[in-house]
């Protein structure tokens, strides 16, 4: 049988018209963008095709996207170029954040750089805002905000323009780490009040290994890696064009099919929710809908049959995760912040790729590891 993978938080799989769009760049047309030749002009303009595509998708100029080799390198430029370049000796987040924004700030923290202030977030995982407004209301030092848009492992989401709003208020520069929502949402980056977001490929039916940073124009960013001139002297390093090709054509579709794509991902979602909570299972994460619809994240009393689930589900050929790939094996400490981490966690997260029946088949495998009885025409659970 097939196995079922709902761990899309983690990885998408690649987009079959992605693969085709991108395997020209990965055999004959292999150019460095760079190189005066042929070869480099034909890789040069798949380059700037692909950065003057995804502009055009988010309303913005070409030039205020800088290409990288993934998000978490995406949001070390934003953060480290940043603080470089304004001086920024006080960066507020939470202690919520991905561990490519998070451990970046202890780094910088530890090395006497800055002071990082963490908000406090309430149980389902949404940052304090008056607290954030009363640090940046004491004037005290260059300050920075980053906030991530939405939790990558409780799908918590905060509103861009609040935030970006309170920041422009009191002059303060805004990143946003919007890996999990850059290709889920529609954005007009025209018109949204932040200074700095990334994105990742893989995240959308793209490959691995390539990701993007935007910034505000005229933002003055410091480059963090020293080398040639690539990227319009931004991001030394020769461009990953197969990479690029594929995270634009991966983008494209993403919006094209937001509208389907989303219904058909929350129906899913919604469904296992309701067939989870029959079993006594809690959705964490924002209760209203103010939420990232690819992530459910459910708990489970810690009792002897929910122990192993996620064993189970994997021996049983369903791939779903207890948290952050990133930090797998470690408690989580967005879990410990929304108070709970003493229960059996498990994050769902779904793709355009996952189909109702799918659904159904987790639901009776849990329920059949959680009270032993297994779903039948007699004894329907949804
Ligand atoms: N930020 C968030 C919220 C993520 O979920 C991830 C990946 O899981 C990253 C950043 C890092 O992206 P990448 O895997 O491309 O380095």
């Amino acid at each position: 049988m097939k196995r079922i993978y709902l761990d899309n938080a983690a990885t998408t799989p690649i987009a079959p018209e992605v693969l085709e769009a991108m395997m020209p760049y990965l055999t004959e047309q292999f150019g460095n963008p760079s190189s005066p030749g042929q070869e480099g002009r034909i890789a040069r303009l798949a380059v700037e095709n692909a950065r003057k595509k995804i502009a055009g998708l988010l309303h913005t100029s070409p030039s205020q996207l800088v290409f990288t080799s993934c998000g978490t390198e995406a949001n070390n430029l934003a953060l480290r170029g940043l603080i470089k370049a304004k001086k920024i000796t006080r960066v507020i987040s939470t202690r919520i954040e991905h561990s490519s924004v998070y451990n970046t700030l202890c780094d910088l923290t530890w090395q006497g750089q800055i002071e990082f202030v963490q908000l406090n977030v309430d149980r389902e995982g949404r940052p304090d805002l008056k607290e954030l407004e009363s640090y940046l209301a004491d004037g005290h030092g260059h300050t920075m905000v980053s906030l991530m848009h939405a939790n990558n492992e409780i799908g918590t989401m905060i509103d861009l323009w609040e935030v970006g709003t309170i920041c422009s208020r009191y002059k303060t520069f805004f990143h946003s780490d919007t890996v999990q929502t850059m290709g889920h949402f529609p954005m007009n980056l025209s018109e949204i009040p932040v200074d700095l977001m990334t994105m990742s490929a893989h995240k959308f039916h793209g490959p691995k290994g390539v990701g993007m940073l935007w910034m505000r124009k005229d933002l003055g960013l410091q480059v963090i890696q020293t080398g040639g001139s690539h990227e319009n002297g931004m991001r030394a390093g020769t461009e990953n064009v197969a990479g690029i090709v594929g995270m634009a054509k991966a983008f494209e579709m993403a919006m094209q099919y937001y509208q389907q794509d989303s219904h058909h991902i929350q129906q899913l979602s919604t469904l296992l929710q309701e067939g989870l909570e029959k079993l006594g299972a809690i959705r964490h994460g924002s209760k209203n809908d103010h939420r990232l619809y690819t992530v459910l994240n459910m708990g489970l009393p810690d009792i002897e049959r929910s122990k192993h689930l996620l064993l189970e589900l994997d021996i049983a050929g369903i791939s779903v995760s207890a948290g952050s790939a990133c930090n797998s094996g470690k408690t989580s400490k967005v879990m410990a912040a929304i108070h709970a981490d003493q229960m059996i966690n498990i994050r769902f997260s779904f793709s355009r790729y996952n189909q109702l029946p799918q659904i159904n088949r987790v639901l009776d495998i849990i329920q059949y590891q959680l009270i032993g009885e297994s779903i039948t025409a007699e004894n329907p659970l949804v």
